[in-house]
């Protein structure tokens, strides 16, 4: 076989461990995974209400459209329909813009330490990534990222809320970005965590989409929602910039489940504002632990913390894999000597600093 050749090297994205493997290997019952930022408190009850009792047909394709899932987010969010892309969970949408965009003569900006599938993507396409490091605070070092532009550029990544490192860029800074960026260049502002943020500078990304056709935000059902499961991600955007994408998704990306689940979690904002308001508690658990044994854990406006662990991160998260925890270990992540832990239910979090507590 003659396979692609910029595959060569190239593995397959690696998640956090399974709970069944965990059990598995380690032999317990209990397994808390605190890994892949997952809400803990499930999705809507509206939502399993529905699933219950939707009998839902199974022989034939979806609507390709998404049409009643389009027409319930674009009255909620004030866009066109003709301003969305649907997407197998906001992973296919980077798929889909990164094969519509990137080929060998073009190159790409993003930060490190950031989301890994934006350079993943790129590579597969041949193009040059240009990565631009975090500043010393974690924060996106956007002149650096300007710099880097050049007439080759074809699409600049930013994560805001950052994953892995949770600080956001604030709107008056990204405004200002954006302005100063070529229009040949699309920027993909990545908004996984938008549903989780408290802090007013973060504004809404979404208003830039108006004054700027080259801006593109991505959101998720996956996070806040907590219908991870199901794959459903989505792409805001100009109608031009949407139209052109839209070719290189497949026809029934997203599937009859996902879309009606997704429209019913549209409905339920108190669910988005009790996850919100537990999420803040949580962090508050993970920050006051750390001030009281001196360890950095940057403020995070997502649902996940980094943490300092004193010694390696890996160690760290291996003890805690142990232990019935699962966490993902900064070392793999681009930030070495943390790890990168989901904030989880109140007891859930007490029982990792515990543990955490016990191996310091
Ligand atoms: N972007 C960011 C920043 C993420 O952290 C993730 C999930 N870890 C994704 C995109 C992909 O999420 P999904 O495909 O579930 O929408």
């Amino acid at each position: 076989m003659r396979w692609n050749p910029r595959l060569e090297g190239m593995r397959a994205y690696e998640p956090g461990k399974t709970i069944g493997e965990v059990k598995r290997e380690f032999g317990l019952h209990r397994i808390v995974k605190l890994a892949s930022n997952e809400n803990p408190f499930g999705c809507s009850g509206k939502v399993k209400k529905f699933i219950a009792e939707a009998g839902l047909e199974t022989a034939l394709y979806p609507d390709g459209y998404a049409t009643e899932l389009r027409e319930a987010l674009s009255s909620k969010l004030g866009v066109g329909p003709r301003q969305l892309l649907f997407g197998g969970g906001s992973d296919e949408l980077i798929v889909i813009i990164s094969r519509a965009l990137l080929s060998e003569s073009d190159n790409t900006v993003m930060p490190w330490p950031s989301f890994p599938q934006y350079r993943h993507n790129a590579r597969i396409q041949g193009a040059e990534v240009r990565e631009v490091p975090l500043r010393e605070d974690f924060s996106h070092d956007l002149d650096g990222m300007l710099k880097a532009i050049d007439k080759k550029t074809s699409i600049v990544w930013l994560c805001t809320p950052n994953n892995p490192t949770g600080g956001i860029i604030p709107h008056e800074e990204l405004k200002a970005f954006i302005r100063k960026v070529p229009e040949h260049v699309l920027v993909i502002v990545d908004n996984a965590y938008h549903e989780f943020v408290t802090d007013p500078a973060y504004g809404d990304p979404l208003d830039l989409t108006e004054d700027f056709p080259n801006v593109l935000v991505l959101r998720t059902f996956s996070k806040a929602y907590g219908l991870a499961a199901f794959r459903v991600g989505y792409a805001i955007g100009s109608e031009e910039v949407i139209a052109k994408l839209d070719p290189v998704r497949p026809p029934f990306n997203t599937n009859v489940l996902g879309q009606q689940a997704a429209a019913r979690a549209l409905d339920d904002q108190a669910f988005i504002e009790s996850t919100r308001q537990q999420n803040e508690s949580g962090k508050d658990q993970y920050t006051r632990f750390a001030e009281a044994h001196g360890l950095t854990c940057p403020r995070s406006e997502a649902n996940f913390v980094l943490m300092e662990v004193k010694g390696s991160a890996d160690a760290a998260a291996d003890e805690l894999l142990k232990r019935g925890y699962i966490v993902r270990s900064g070392d793999k992540l681009g930030t070495p000597g943390y790890l990168r832990i989901t904030v989880g239910s109140r007891e859930d979090n007490e029982g990792l600093l515990a543990a955490l507590e016990e191996m310091l």
